[in-house]
């Protein structure tokens, strides 16, 4: 007779009910009693159709646990022995795969001197300081990279700025601004403009013409005073703090046309994210706050060790079941990275690739060659074509095709794939020299997040459903993460 498995899957509890994340289709689906305890039941190995009745007839009636494994089998939480999962073919982008995010590296220069930066810090890819690469980003290379973009773009685009310092080279920021927005018009699509900056060059003059071009902000900020003086240094090694804070608290006020987030670098010396996030958010008003551990390879001292990624994800924790509280009286929070997960797994998102890079997403170095993201740009080992001669589709082909997570041992037996598939490349470079390489030392922590961020989403599924319905439809941009 034949036997019925459980198929790969992750189980958790959120608002008094039972659920089950079915990894190989990233959905989540909630359990009811007789559904539950067939898993429970399957958890101990593969059975027979009658020896599960049988176990469970003192519980239920046989039409229930019928029930239940006919569910069960078409929602692929289990199937029977022998039968292969039917894996779904390995996903490659169409040669024609449009380019939606364009990252534009105006110059490589900076006016900070942060210490784990990853552009000049001790872990950098590129030499721009004493290297071929143009410290500026002209005009010329600006127009010819939205061209590319107009060309390689669907029916709308997205142009995203960044640097070094993005504003030190802010007359070409804004010529390209009017340059893109003419030609878009002229071929009938659609553009938005957003941008990265650390703020210290942030002037009345600047700001309004953010605010008027509807410009989308982002600014890389570590907190209060203390917290941000440790690495956001000038040249002459003193904190920034006192100088950023006030432009931002003039730039909230001005710029309202559109939502503001801060982005920020999280190490083993500044790990209070509770006190990051309430300074950010509710002192200095940012609508939003997201937080990214350190790029670094091991054994910096500010990296973040075994004991911090726990104590990170203890915090993280707290303050997702604080967003979750506000959602559920439909109250807006501001912890960008909890909304960001939440939102991949209400669109069932299950990632070939962990993000857009080479897909939908690529980087522009100064000098107009295009790679990968923009922390790769400039790098001749990560570089696809050029802006003026276009990339080389069987270079972009070849990347994606030894990157899918399919390929990857470890992650191939990962219920935290269809979100993780793999971890950031430039991580996996810094990390083990290979961009190729799962980030291991983050594992145990992508998979807390991400069952915390199944509890929390589980939760409004069963107690404010509609929350979620600001989810339904509406596409995840790439340029969300940039940072
Ligand atoms: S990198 Fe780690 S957490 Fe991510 S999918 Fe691979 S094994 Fe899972
Ligand atoms: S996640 Fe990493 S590789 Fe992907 S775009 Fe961001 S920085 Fe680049």
């Amino acid at each position: 007779m034949s036997q019925v498995e459980a198929r790969e899957h992750h189980r958790f509890q959120a608002g008094g009910a039972d659920f089950v994340y079915l990894v190989p289709s990233a959905a989540v689906f909630q359990l009811d009693e007789p559904s539950r305890a067939v898993l429970d039941l399957l958890a101990g190995g593969a059975r027979a159709l009658d020896s599960i009745l049988e176990s469970l007839a003192g519980r239920f009636r046989p039409s229930e646990v019928h029930d239940a494994l006919v569910e069960l089998r078409g929602v692929r939480a289990i199937g029977e022995t022998g039968v292969p999962f039917p894996k779904a073919a390995k996903q490659l982008p169409a040669p024609n795969f449009p380019l939606s995010t364009m990252v534009l590296n105006l110059t490589n220069q900076c006016n900070l001197a942060c210490t784990y930066c990853y552009e000049y810090g001790e872990d950098k890819i590129v030499d721009t300081q004493y290297g071929a690469k143009s410290k500026f980003m002209n005009e010329e290379t600006a127009r010819e990279s939205v061209e590319f973009l107009i060309k390689e773009s669907g029916r709308s685009a997205h142009l995203t700025f960044f640097g070094g310092e993005t504003l030190m080279n802010f007359p070409v920021l804004r010529s390209t601004i009017a340059y893109a927005r003419r030609r878009a018009a002229e071929e009938n699509k659609e553009i938005d403009f957003s941008l990265t900056t650390n703020a210290t060059l942030l002037k009345p003059e600047i700001i309004e013409f953010l605010a008027e071009n509807r410009v989308g902000v982002t600014v890389s900020i570590d907190g209060p005073k203390e917290m941000q003086d440790q690495f956001r240094v000038f040249h002459n090694g003193k904190g920034s703090y006192e100088v950023v804070a006030p432009k931002v608290k003039e730039l909230l006020k001005r710029h309202t046309s559109r939502p503001i987030g801060a982005r920020v670098t999280l190490t083993s010396r500044t790990l209070d994210i509770r006190k990051i996030f309430r300074h950010l958010r509710e002192e200095i008003g940012f609508w939003e706050v997201g937080f990214a551990p350190v790029t670094t390879a091991p054994g910096r001292g500010y990296a973040i060790g075994e004991d911090g990624f726990d104590r990170m994800l203890e915090q993280f924790r707290g303050l997702a079941f604080e967003y979750r509280d506000f959602a559920l009286e439909h109250r807006h929070h501001g912890f960008s990275n909890v909304r960001d997960t939440i939102e991949e797994l209400h669109k069932g998102m299950s990632k070939s690739h962990p993000c857009g890079a080479g897909l939908g997403l690529m980087g522009v170095s100064t000098d107009g060659d295009v790679s990968l993201c923009h922390r790769f740009a400039g790098s001749e080992d990560h570089k696809f074509g050029t802006v003026k001669t276009g990339v080389d589709r069987l270079v972009q082909i070849g990347f994606l095709e030894k990157h899918h997570v399919d390929d990857k041992t470890d992650c191939n037996r990962c219920w935290a794939r269809p979100v993780c598939a793999g971890g950031c490349y430039h991580e996996a470079h810094t990390r083990f020299g290979d961009t190729n390489h799962p980030v291991l030392h983050y594992c145990d922590w992508i998979r807390g997040w991400t069952h915390t961020c199944l509890e929390i989403y589980g939760e409004l599924a069963v107690k404010n459903p509609a929350y979620l319905r600001q989810f339904d439809g509406e596409e995840q941009h790439e340029a969300s993460h940039v940072s």
